[in-house]
């Protein structure tokens, strides 16, 4: 059963992957973030294979809470690579949680409340503005008072849909702000500890690898158990063909298609790996993988953050935030578990055959 590579925390999670890696005789790297006494808390880099050849990455729990099951993906792969026979022709690079503490603390954002995939952006300028429907959606959005349970959280996000759009409201939503420091969406003011061990440390995880491809695992956008290879903004038509011949077209999509499963965004990490080397042939999608409907999502993300800032750690309402946040990017479904890590061991084959 694929059950078993879930893992019921983070700590659970990182010394799974650090044993499955060892057996590999993987050459493992872990950057501490540092951002509490507790020293566990770390990005934890496994390499498997020479250096000149072809590369896939896989990475896990940029946005915290996700990597519950990207972690899965990466330790079904490991145990898959422990079985094979067959001499490794490709060099794998496995991230495992980006984001350790939102990972560790069931939460999307980090520990600056960063969404780390809104971080990455290439010049300080970028770090400034918000979109301009944010501003009016911000009181709706991220009030400042524990969560309650009477709120009538759906009926207000109907209202704004209606008035708004959901596509509108996804893009003024979710695209990323600066200037609500507290609020969902915030994208920082300047690189996060663990943007900084990615620009600081992925030239030596990549090696002189000439050809790469890098899938980042995501969950909690899209019909439940299903996936989309969202593609960048790098990706032009003849890139889009090489995607719907690796991956097969029916999952591939644009990254800002009208009505599509994301939404317009930038400070993604796969986009800036991606300018980082350009100078080869770099490739990445986002795998992202459905959950259940926006408005739940949405309710789990702002119940969560509400609790975070405002809540008792203690409170039994606290405590049920995270819950059901856990559950809309992890659902415990054995049948969304056993999905989730079969399609993503395909698209890890796909990649590693088409590179
Ligand atoms: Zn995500």
């Amino acid at each position: 059963m694929t059950d078993v590579y879930f893992s019921s925390t983070y700590s659970e999670a990182r010394h799974r992957f650090i044993e499955a890696a060892g057996a590999l005789d993987a050459e493992i790297m872990s950057y501490g973030i540092n951002c509490e006494s507790q020293d566990e808390l770390a990005i934890d880099v496994a390499v498997i294979g020479s250096d000149e050849v072809p590369a896939v990455v896989i990475s896990s729990g940029v946005h915290g809470v996700e990597g519950f099951f990207g972690s899965a993906i990466q330790l079904a792969l490991l145990e898959q690579l422990r079985d094979s026979t067959s001499a490794l022709g490709i060099r794998y690079v496995l991230l495992h949680g980006v984001n350790p503490f939102g990972f560790a603390h069931l939460r999307r954002f980090n520990e600056d409340n960063v969404d780390l995939n809104r971080n990455f952006h290439s010049s300080v300028d970028q770090f400034r503005g918000s979109p301009a429907e944010y501003a009016g959606l911000n009181r709706f959005l991220n009030p400042e008072s524990p969560p309650s349970r009477f709120e009538p959280f759906k009926l207000k996000a109907l209202w704004n849909i209606w008035q708004n759009g959901l596509s509108a409201l996804k893009e003024s939503v979710a695209g990323g702000q600066h200037d609500y420091p507290r609020g969902l969406f915030f994208a920082g003011l300047g690189p996060c500890k663990s943007t900084q061990v990615v620009q600081e440390n992925c030239d030596s995880w990549i090696g002189l690898s000439p050809r790469i491809m890098h899938v980042d695992f995501h969950s909690g956008l899209g019909p439940f158990a299903t996936y989309k290879l969202l593609l960048t903004k790098g990706s032009d038509s003849i890139d889009c063909s090489w995607y719907a011949d690796t991956f097969g077209a029916e999952c591939v999509e644009q990254f800002s298609k009208p009505g599509g499963t994301a939404y317009k965004t930038s400070g993604l990490f796969g986009e800036w790996m991606q300018s980082h080397f350009n100078a080869r042939d770099y490739r990445v999608v986002v795998a992202e993988f459905g959950t259940y409907g926006v408005i739940k999502v949405l309710g789990a993300i702002r119940g969560e953050n509400r609790a975070h800032h405002y809540g008792s750690k203690n409170s039994a309402s606290y405590r049920s935030t995270k819950k059901e946040l856990l559950e809309c990017f992890c659902p415990i479904d054995p049948s969304w578990r056993h999905q989730v890590v079969e399609s993503g061991l395909r698209i890890i084959a796909q990649s590693a055959n088409a590179i």
